[in-house]
């Protein structure tokens, strides 16, 4: 059985509901914060009497939702909790996600003095009319003043970004890129930056204002030019390109995500929180309102068979730049990759979207934006 060394805790209170966001998050509901509070400590402790696999956390991501917008005091009841049942190791990597302008100078005080030593900022675009697009609620200035603060205390510090957002030309983009280079010379506690492209959701608001087929969008085509940048502005601040959608300055790699990458187990606590433990791939359900009547039940349960293990291990760490190690890929998933994908490999290689050097095997540089499809070719 493996140890378990990741827990995720979902907060999900927002200052306001983002038009784009899918995620477990509301706004409006801080009048609910202590009942939320209250509930995750029970499952955590219900949970944990559970589970099977032994426990040792060295990463701990709090994220959302804001889970910058709520008390510090509701953050330590739940760390508490989570310390009193299990062991938590010295070098724990303690992250928690905000957005800009929820940071001040007294919550980064608290955060570090709870043991916040990673903090994520949702920072998605420098520019006020993309911003205003996607119906964020931060300005540009705000997003500056935040980073500036944030410098002052916390020596690791991640920066998200999207792209393929309404309104956004390559230009546009590039003027942010451009600033987000000053920026990582400026602060070289800007250990980490992740940039996804925008993915809607059916019934995201934002199709309300710009409708899929809507010019104000960037054409398809011109990603690979946005990711090209993308790519160019983080190397240039010395950056490694370590997953499709994430890059680090060297030995700064979120660990956190790492243990999602490497299909490693992970705890998983709060609304809609998904989670790996003791082979059962499950998820929280992800109303509010149910998770704090029902917090033991699932929205998802999905005992990982040997076939799926061996598949989602393939797709995981393909998503890694370093590739797979065939052997001890091998001594994991008792394949050989080489032999069983070998049409696969083939294929793929001659179309030059996977390179292979001697036992190692990654999606080249040409395939990372068409990760997606290649990872499919493997199911
Ligand atoms: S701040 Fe983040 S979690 Fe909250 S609504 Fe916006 S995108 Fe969603």
């Amino acid at each position: 059985m493996r140890i378990i060394e990741s827990a995720y805790v979902h907060i999900p209170f927002c200052t306001h509901k983002c038009d784009f966001c899918d995620f477990a998050a509301v706004a409006n509901m801080a009048h609910l914060e202590d009942e939320y509070t209250q509930t995750v400590i029970k499952e955590i402790e219900q949970r944990l009497a559970r589970t099977e696999s032994p426990v040792r956390l060295s990463t701990l991501f709090f994220g959302g939702g804001t889970p910058g917008l709520v008390a510090t005091s509701s953050l330590d009841a739940i760390v508490q909790t989570l310390a009193r049942h299990v062991e938590i190791a010295s070098d724990l990597e303690f992250s928690l996600e905000t957005t800009p302008h929820a940071i001040t100078d007294l919550k980064l005080k608290e955060w570090r003095a709870l043991g916040v030593n990673r903090l994520s900022i949702g920072i998605e675009s420098l520019q006020d009319d993309e911003l205003s697009a996607i119906g964020r609620d931060h300005t540009r200035d705000q997003a500056l003043r935040g980073l500036a603060m944030a410098a002052e205390y916390i020596e690791n510090i991640n920066l998200d970004f999207m792209y393929g957002l309404p309104t956004q030309t390559l230009s546009s983009w590039s003027k942010t890129l451009d600033e987000l280079q000053e920026l990582c010379a400026r602060y070289p506690q800007i250990k980490h930056v992740s940039a996804y492209s925008l993915e809607l959701a059916v019934n995201s608001p934002l199709l309300m204002r710009f409708p899929r087929n809507s010019d104000a969008y960037p054409e398809e085509d011109a990603f690979a030019s946005y990711f090209e940048a993308l790519l160019l502005s983080l190397a240039r601040s010395g950056f490694d390109h370590y997953e499709v959608s994430n890059f680090a300055r060297p030995g700064y790699a979120c660990r956190h995500n790492l243990t999602y990458w490497r299909n490693e187990p992970y705890l998983a606590f709060g609304v809609g929180a998904h989670r790996y433990v003791d082979g059962v791939r499950s998820a929280n359900f992800r109303s509010l309102n149910r998770y704090l009547r029902e917090f033991q039940g699932e929205e998802m349960h999905e005992v990982i068979d040997e076939g799926t293990r061996l598949k989602e291990g393939l797709m995981l760490a393909l998503r890694m730049r370093e590739g797979i190690d065939a052997i001890s890929f091998a001594d994991r998933y008792g394949i050989d990759v080489f032999t069983a994908y070998n049409d696969q490999i083939s294929k793929l290689q001659s179309l030059g979207l996977i390179e292979v050097e001697g036992r190692r095997l990654r999606i080249s540089d040409k395939g990372v934006l068409l990760s997606n499809s290649i990872l499919t070719e493997f199911i």
